[in-house]
């Protein structure tokens, strides 16, 4: 019999059909693509034709049509409904996959290819978005060392090597602190905590194998505990627990790892002829240059610092009412500030939560994509992976647009978070390719289903990036839809979270699971508001990560990282009562890998935008209004990687996003 990952695919709009598709088939069938993807690389490092744009970039964007689809459907089901032979199948593809793929750039043979094309990238008649392909893949093969020769080459391959064993090593040291620690509780120290809070500490307790409740390390345990618990004594030895995971000393110790990794960063950045790694790392972002992150974040820094320092004091007044004398601490600050979010902006959860039922939300998020870009959603009768999947057609004046699937419930079986992905993205080349993309959400399921506020954020924020993909307009795949900048990707998904907090969108969507009401005024204005409290806390321990993660790769590295991010916190002026998000030897984003090491900025560079890009369309007609929707599909939705993304938000904005309206969504504008 054949393998239907193999074979072509004459379903609907041709979707995967998942359900002749057995887990068998896999491990064959990505085997048998790696070949045949292989022997077409092969072909075109080997080819005795002249070098063209055609025969090597563009044949290098016509992938192996096997490999992609055994890819997409496997990481569809390897993430959203996993079992222990599709965990086991991954454990064996991801070694496999990691070969193949730096075995293309490390071919010295397509190199010379590429870059014999790009050495004459002026003098060919190429479309714009040709050069831009052209640049990013000579780029992408450089940046991955294939231009290095003899020693420097064998160097290289050494320091990737020991970054990752590194990488691993923080991790596991990381995940071991916070296995080990906890803190052992009496039936009185549950007193006035909530009860989810209690019923977690039990569970925490007897999984620890104790006679009673405890705090662990867990994030969605100690936060809560640090928040709800009146026992000072308790949340300080809770938080210095907390707060000192990978510097405990011996085998788990982080610093030592951290240093060497800073280490062989400035090595790897220099082999490959940056100064520093930051240089490297941002060269490929919007943002370009350290000086211009540092900029963003020291206009933030200033007045989320004067926010917190003034926050502090309130909370520090409440400590003293309660007979606390002495310096408010950092395992002082949930506390106080959760009883401050109690009296001001008290909202009832169970009260709120009949107004955000998931179908209604889905409605909202689909006729906000109607009103602004003519998107039109028909639900489509098409077998996927999961029976909790919906699917919809999505079209515009009649013509096919894309196929939306949502997979909205949490399952044991999917990973935590949400997350959107092209099962198929667009391209016209090698033929037009129509974009299939999937939202998937981990929402409690119930009937009918209710979110959460933060739940209805999620789903358009998923919502955002699945626009990214289904209204892009490209040629080639490899920058079609998300495939742009780190710190530009985030624009879409968040900017399209502001069309949920349109009052008319919350009033008409909005609406009580039993009587159909709207939401009356005076609880929306409630949910609204409670979003800006506690920002400068939040932005100073986001904003002193960011600075320090920045400060570690501009320049030479530390030879202790500890005292070069005690260097930074003094220099800013770090308000006591406040420690960084996450410190040096906890800090997984920085050292687990170098996904976002000199990129923790990312988060707000993008928030800025977001922020500055919906403001744009209150200064014209409003949320709705046409003209700004139509230049957001033409500049930055429809766009993908086409164009360098400094250069299509100006075409948007008409200028380059300052931070004022980020200022003001956050409550910290000059009052
Ligand atoms: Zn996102």
């Amino acid at each position: 019999m054949t393998n239907p990952l193999l074979s072509q695919w004459d379903t609907p709009f041709e979707i995967a059909p998942f359900d002749q598709i057995q887990d068998s088939d896999f491990a064959p069938a990505l085997d048998i693509a790696l070949a045949a993807d292989k022997a077409q690389i092969d072909a075109i490092a080997q080819s005795d034709e002249v070098p063209t744009f055609a025969n090597v970039i563009e044949a290098l964007e016509a992938p192996c049509p096997e490999l992609e689809q055994v890819l997409s459907v496997f990481y569809s089901v390897a993430g959203a409904d996993s079992n222990p032979a599709r965990e086991a199948l991954q454990r064996e593809f991801s070694p496999k996959l990691a070969a193949h793929f730096s075995a293309i750039t490390a071919n010295k043979a397509l190199y010379a290819r590429v870059k014999y094309v790009w050495d004459q990238h002026n003098t060919q008649d190429l479309s714009d978005e040709q050069q831009r392909v052209l640049m990013l893949t000579h780029r992408g093969f450089v940046r991955g060392g294939a231009a290095l020769e003899g020693a420097e080459d064998a160097r290289m391959q050494e320091i990737k090597s020991r970054l990752a064993i590194l990488g691993t090593d923080f991790t596991q040291n990381l995940l071991a602190d916070e296995r080990d620690w906890f803190m052992a509780l009496s039936e009185d120290d549950l007193t006035g905590l909530p009860q989810f809070l209690v019923e977690a500490a039990r569970a925490a307790g007897q999984e620890k194998g104790l006679d009673g409740p405890a705090v662990t390390l867990s994030r969605s345990l100690i936060t809560p505990f640090l928040k709800f618990s009146s026992r000072r004594d308790l949340r300080k030895r809770a938080f210095e627990a907390w707060a000192a995971r990978g510097a405990n000393g011996g085998e788990s110790d982080n610093r030592e790892i951290a240093a060497e990794t800073l280490k062989l960063r400035e090595e790897r950045a220099k082999l490959l002829g940056y100064e520093t790694f930051a240089a490297y790392k941002l060269e490929t972002e919007m943002a370009k240059a350290p000086s211009a992150v540092r900029d963003l974040l020291m206009q933030v820094w200033k007045p989320a610092k004067a926010q917190a320092e003034a926050d502090a004091k309130v909370l520090n007044k409440m400590m003293r009412d309660d007979g606390i004398n002495g310096d408010l601490e950092p395992w002082d600050w949930r506390y106080y500030a959760e009883k401050r979010r109690k009296a001001e902006h008290d909202l009832d959860e169970a009260e709120l939560k009949p107004y955000f039922q998931l179908d209604r939300m889905i409605e909202a998020s689909f006729d906000c994509a109607t009103r602004l870009f003519g998107l039109e959603f028909k639900p489509l009768d098409v077998a996927l992976y999961h029976e909790d999947c919906r699917a919809w057609e999505v079209t515009r004046n009649g013509q096919h647009v894309a196929v939306f699937i949502g997979d909205y419930f949490a399952r044991s079986s999917k990973r935590s978070g949400a997350w959107c992905s092209a099962m198929r993205s667009q391209a016209t080349y090698p033929e037009v390719a129509t974009p299939v993309v999937i939202n998937v959400c981990n929402f409690a399921k119930g009937d009918p289903a209710l979110l959460s506020y933060d739940d209805a954020r999620t789903l358009f924020h998923e919502f955002g990036h699945a626009l990214h993909q289904m209204l892009s307009n490209v040629t080639y795949e490899s920058i079609s839809g998300t495939s742009v900048a780190r710190d530009f990707v985030e624009l879409p998904s968040q900017l399209y979270e502001h069309w949920l907090d349109v009052p008319e969108v919350l009033g008409k969507f909005a609406t009580h699971a039993e009587t159909g009401a709207p939401m009356p005024v005076e609880m929306r204005d409630r949910v609204l508001a409670a979003s800006t409290f506690d920002m400068g806390f939040q932005t100073v321990e986001y904003v002193a990560s960011a600075l320090v993660d920045l400060a570690f790769h501009d320049g030479p590295a530390p030879r202790d990282p500890m005292a070069k991010q005690a260097e930074v916190l003094e220099k800013i002026g770090m308000p006591k009562a406040i420690i960084m998000r996450h410190a040096t030897p906890h800090f997984a984003h920085v050292f687990a890998g170098d996904g976002y090491s000199s990129g923790y900025y990312s988060y707000m560079w993008s928030e800025v935008m977001d922020a500055d890009a919906f403001e744009a369309f209150e200064e014209a007609g409003g949320a709705f209004d046409s003209e700004r929707a139509e230049a957001l599909e033409a500049h930055i939705l429809s766009t993908g990687g086409s164009r360098d993304p400094a250069e299509l938000y100006t075409a948007f904005r008409g200028r380059l996003p300052g931070v004022d309206a980020l200022l003001k969504g956050r409550g910290l504008a000059a009052k």
